[in-house]
């Protein structure tokens, strides 16, 4: 035996050495595809494991179906006026919690247990309280939502935000989140593209402040919105040439949810000012989600997929008019 490692002690030192290196590199795997799988299902958990002091959510897979999006909107609505009004949030965030995040599985029977139940404790909390995720779920949806619903110009409760679409102008979008895009650096595709004509009126989702007006390499004439309460910076891309935009809007300029901002058009993907480099005429929306500042122009960025809130907009459009026949700008109609 001694004969035989003295023979091979050079390669048995160099198999422990080999082995060794190979059980570092697993233990460090091990961790890595940990992070990695929890990082999908748990981003919140996650995101305090890797960030002690910086409590804030990293991601948000929005996977909410148009499905669940109407039945709980419905239900906030509905019961606005009766004696218990439901919080569509809070029902989506307990369904999330149900599906694990995989709205396929939305019955409405379960939302309507969940409405029972709320009702007979008084308040969700009992209700949610032995789920995991709730509050990741809700803290997250609140950003997205919160301000879709409530009281509108007229002074009703209901649906706030708009289509960014402008009422009677056709187009068409299909799940394009995630795609990847080639012009420049090879990337995926951070937004929604609906297809329409030229010029059509683009209106804004939500009320705001101007955060970005100009030229964009990739986005052409473009205009970035960021919401009052700063959470939601909305991104409308690729905007008509020569007249991208309604007169004096600019940057700090204020707009109101349904008012007309800008036209639809194919600038971009050109470094040079005015140019037309995209193929089909659309307007790219996009939605981007922020919990601290160091989120803002960074690989850090959140984009939520806004397919399915473009598709549950549908029932609330800007209804525009040309109020300016010489310069061909259109303006919402007040009511
Ligand atoms: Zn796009």
């Amino acid at each position: 035996m001694i004969k035989i490692i003295k023979k091979y002690h050079k390669t048995f030192f160099f198999s422990i050495f080999i082995a060794l290196i190979l059980t570092i590199f697993l233990i460090n795997y091990s961790f890595i595809s940990i992070e990695t799988s929890s990082s999908l299902d748990t981003p919140y958990i996650w995101s305090e494991s890797i960030s002690v002091k910086k409590d804030f959510i990293k991601w948000i897979d929005f996977n909410v179906s148009v499905e669940a999006l109407n039945a709980t909107y419905k239900l906030d609505i509905d019961s606005y006026e009766s004696d218990f009004h439901y919080n569509w949030i809070e029902l989506l965030s307990l369904l999330a919690c149900k599906y694990g995040n995989n709205f396929n599985k939305f019955k409405q029977k379960d939302l309507d247990s969940f409405a029972k139940q709320i009702k007979q404790y008084g308040s969700v909390s009992e209700v949610a309280k032995d789920m995991k995720y709730y509050n990741y779920y809700y803290e997250a949806y609140s950003a997205i939502l919160r301000e879709f619903l409530g009281f509108r110009d007229d002074e009703t409760y209901g649906l706030k935000a708009f289509l960014p679409i402008a009422k009677n102008y056709s187009f068409s979008h299909y799940k394009d989140f995630g795609t990847s895009r080639s012009y420049g650096f090879s990337r995926t595709h951070l937004g929604n593209d609906l297809l329409g004509s030229i010029g059509t009126p683009i209106i804004a989702v939500e009320s705001g402040t101007v955060f970005h007006l100009g030229w964009n390499q990739y986005g052409g004439w473009r205009i970035g919105i960021r919401s009052f309460d700063g959470q939601r910076y909305y991104y409308y891309a690729h905007l008509r040439k020569d007249h991208p935009y309604v007169p004096d809007l600019k940057e700090g300029s204020i707009v109101n949810a349904g008012d007309v901002i800008g036209y639809l058009g194919m600038t971009g993907y050109s470094i040079k000012e005015n140019v037309n480099n995209i193929n089909v005429p659309h307007l790219h929306f996009g939605m981007q989600v922020i919990f601290d500042e160091s989120q803002v122009d960074t690989s850090k960025e959140i984009w939520i997929d806004v397919y399915n809130i473009v598709e549950f907009l549908k029932k609330n459009r800007s209804s525009v008019y040309m109020s300016n026949k010489e310069t061909k700008d259109y303006s919402r109609v007040e009511f």
